[in-house]
């Protein structure tokens, strides 16, 4: 009997989605377990997804997919900015928006900013296929550090793209501030150029429509332009949500045709998931999900920044 719903024969990993819903990963190995300053770190292969980097008991991706949610964070905003040069990462630590960004032929600057020092250095370790010798690339500078400190402390020269990869906003969790009106608005003033553009994950439009409206909602108060896209990801067992936003493009207003030629011209290297057809596809959203998204017209402010219904 090689499947029996009897038999726990594997380890598992349980994700609580809601209280009253998990989803759930039989793993085959675990490769790494530890606890950092700010998170517990595991990284285990799981039979279904391949390998997984999970971050207080949330994958944050997994080697058979995570190619898609990195090209669908990293490629709508950058392709939308005319010519991007500087680009600024807050979280990521798997270093795979470092290998996506590298591929954009305009970028000349990346920095990249993580709290977690371990992360970085595990992933190093563990995850070649996500970073690809990434952190070594002579554009590359990494930060460690609170995203939202360096945010609002920094003076420098500003970017062209802001990538927020953070984890889920979590009460008490490490970046349950960097989801907010004021945090928004610190990257507007201080980091961001006037014509920049940013985009952060925004959660399961599944299992958090409410936090993924706040997200999106607090960037349309902050910026001129604000639009939410989504994907599917396997090995987040969900439809997974995307906020851009800047004064002066939206993605969505790119054609398929338009998208072709910009990933002809300016991205060298190969894509695996996003394509002209494809972004068009993202920034559809269907009728329900529309409507419920218009009815939810709250802010994320310090006082209440969003959070997953767990
Ligand atoms: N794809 C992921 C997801 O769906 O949740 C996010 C991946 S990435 C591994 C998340 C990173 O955010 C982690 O490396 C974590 O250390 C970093 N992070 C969390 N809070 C942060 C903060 N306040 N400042 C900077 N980085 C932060």
């Amino acid at each position: 009997m090689e499947y029996s719903y009897l038999e726990p024969r594997w380890l598992w990993h349980f994700e609580w989605q809601t209280p009253r819903e998990f989803s759930a990963d039989a793993v085959e190995r675990v490769v790494y377990s530890g606890k950092s300053k700010y998170q517990i770190i595991e990284i285990v292969e799981t039979f279904e997804h391949g390998r997984a980097l999970i971050l207080d008991g949330r994958i944050q991706s997994a080697e058979k997919d995570e190619w898609i949610y990195h090209e669908a964070l990293v490629h709508p905003p950058t392709l939308a900015h005319p010519w991007p040069e500087r680009a600024l990462i807050i979280g990521g630590g798997e270093g795979a928006n470092l290998r996506e960004l590298l591929k954009h032929k305009s970028i000349k600057e990346i920095v990249m900013v993580d709290l977690d020092e371990e992360v970085i250095n595990i992933a190093k370790k563990y995850l070649w296929k996500w970073h690809q010798g990434a952190f070594d690339n002579s554009k590359v500078k990494l930060v460690i550090g609170d995203g939202r400190k360096y945010v609002s402390e920094y003076r420098g020269e500003k970017f062209d793209v802001v990538i927020l990869d953070l984890t889920d906003p979590v009460v008490g969790g490490p970046s349950y501030y960097l989801y907010t009106y004021e945090f928004y608005s610190l990257i507007k003033d201080n980091v961001l150029k006037n014509d920049g553009i940013v985009v952060t994950q925004a959660t399961s439009l599944v299992y958090s429509i409410e936090a993924h409206a706040m997200i999106r909602n607090t960037l349309a108060k902050v910026f001129k332009k604000a639009s939410s896209y989504k994907v599917f990801i396997p090995a987040f067992h969900s439809i997974w949500s995307f906020a851009v936003a800047s004064d002066v493009w939206d993605p969505k207003e790119l054609s398929k045709e338009e998208v072709e030629r910009r990933i002809s011209e300016r991205i060298s290297g190969e894509l695996r998931f996003y394509d002209g057809e494809t972004h068009v596809e993202m920034f559809l959203l269907p009728k329900h999900i529309r409507e419920k998204l218009s009815k939810i017209r709250d802010i994320a402010y310090d006082k209440k920044p969003p959070s997953l219904p767990i």
